[in-house]
């Protein structure tokens, strides 16, 4: 029987990693040793790109809290519990503090943009290193960045709802404007915010001096708001077009005089189109995300722990398939002992490399000093295999897209 793969939260505070190779603790080290890991051919048959796997981390400089980094939210907000798939299903209070949260947070996600982090990624692309992209962030920020490189997002994206009855999606710009229809004080108390700068400062520091905190998955915490006044919009298909339930009966999908979900109704919930805590990956996209691994020689991990389970087993699918894995993460990685064992201590990056430093520094340092190189010996074949992985690939990613 196969195994649904579920996204559990993982907060223990991960051990301090081995630098390898030991010389690459200074930038220009860890330069030389991750232009190694990239232009070095892949070890058998495999195929010569890298495949890029990221994480939070990525998103920091953009001005979104990680779950483990120095300000991450596990560290700084050590009570914070993420919601559940199943108590969002089941409880409409639940759901009204969710989305009253995620109300105050949109705005400041949405106007936060990629970082030097994710353009690197698209250059390393333009020079045919990378053929693609699996991202556990829900921020958008990596087909935006770079939409020529396909992009797995596993964990789903913040830029639409999702009906939990029908499936529909709906962009989640058109849903924050019903949310302010439904909810004016609300809207007045965000509009406020946005005013003072308390949500609009990239500073996290700074906001969370003003008593906001951003987590990153776009959650506001407001410890002393009254979630239970929140009112949110229901699917709109299924409330003209009520879905059938398992008995054949019609659900009824109810609303008040203004349009918010009544707690009456069976159906017609609408969700973020992310991979909520506890809820499982669609089959589609875990597909996917191993194709993308299987697709490329060498993987390189930026700015996650792993500590999420569907990261991790594809750097060990990665690992099982003799790639060479390299992981930039200030902080330990979920059982990275495993990625490493078995590593000639006198290689220089071809193998294997860790490094503990921060992406939006490192990677538009190696672009720059890839692109100093008179010709990349390997930028053909690679270009070549990029192609044709776009080619043949690229539409099982656009439809993880829409
Ligand atoms: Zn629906």
């Amino acid at each position: 029987m196969k195994k649904p793969l579920m996204r559990i939260p993982y907060t223990d505070i991960l051990p301090a990693p081995n630098i390898i190779p030991h010389t690459a603790r200074s930038l220009p080290g860890a330069i030389a040793a991750l232009q190694e890991f990239l232009h070095a051919p892949s070890p058998r048959d495999l195929p010569r790109s890298t495949v890029v796997l990221t994480g939070a981390g990525l998103s920091v400089a953009s001005g979104l809290a990680d779950y483990r980094g120095p300000n991450g939210t596990y560290r700084v907000n050590k009570t914070y519990r993420p919601i559940y798939y199943h108590e969002f299903l089941t409880s409409h209070e639940a759901r009204k503090r969710y989305w009253a949260r995620s109300f105050l947070g949109w705005t400041t996600l949405r106007n936060a943009q990629p970082n030097p982090g994710h353009y690197a990624v698209r250059d390393l692309g333009r020079l045919g290193l990378v053929s693609a992209v699996v991202t556990q962030n829900v921020d958008s920020f990596h087909p935006r960045a770079h939409p020529d490189i396909p992009t797995l997002e596993l964990h789903g994206y913040l830029r639409s709802t999702v009906c939990t009855s029908c499936r529909t999606e709906m962009p989640r710009d058109g849903f924050q404007a019903e949310l302010a229809r439904l909810n004016p004080v609300w809207d007045a108390f965000l509009q406020e915010a946005l005013a003072t700068g308390a949500l609009e400062t990239e500073d996290p520091h700074e906001r969370r001096a003003r008593g906001f905190r951003v987590n990153p998955d776009g959650d506001v915490e407001l410890p002393q708001a009254p979630y239970t006044t929140f009112r949110y919009p229901a699917c709109p298909k299924c409330l003209s077009d009520p879905p059938l339930l398992a008995d054949g009966s019609r659900a009824a999908v109810e609303v008040d005089n203004d349009g918010a979900w009544s707690p009456t109704s069976k159906a017609g919930i609408l969700k973020p189109a992310v991979v909520m805590f506890g809820e499982s990956i669609a089959d589609g996209v875990k597909k996917a995300a191993e194709e993308a691994i299987d697709g490329a020689g060498k993987l390189l991990v930026l700015a996650t722990s792993m500590a999420t389970y569907s990261a991790w087993r594809l750097a060990k699918r990665a690992k099982d398939r003799g790639m060479p894995v390299a992981i930039v993460n200030i902080g330990g990685v979920r059982g990275e002992e495993a990625f490493f064992a078995g590593l000639d201590p006198d290689q220089t990056g071809a193998q294997g490399v860790r490094l503990e430093m921060s992406t939006e520094t490192l990677l538009p340092a190696l672009v720059r000093e890839l692109r100093q190189q008179p010709i990349l010996q390997n930028a053909e074949p690679s270009s070549a295999e990029a192609a044709s992985f776009l080619e043949n690939d690229a539409a099982v990613f656009k439809n993880m897209l829409q």
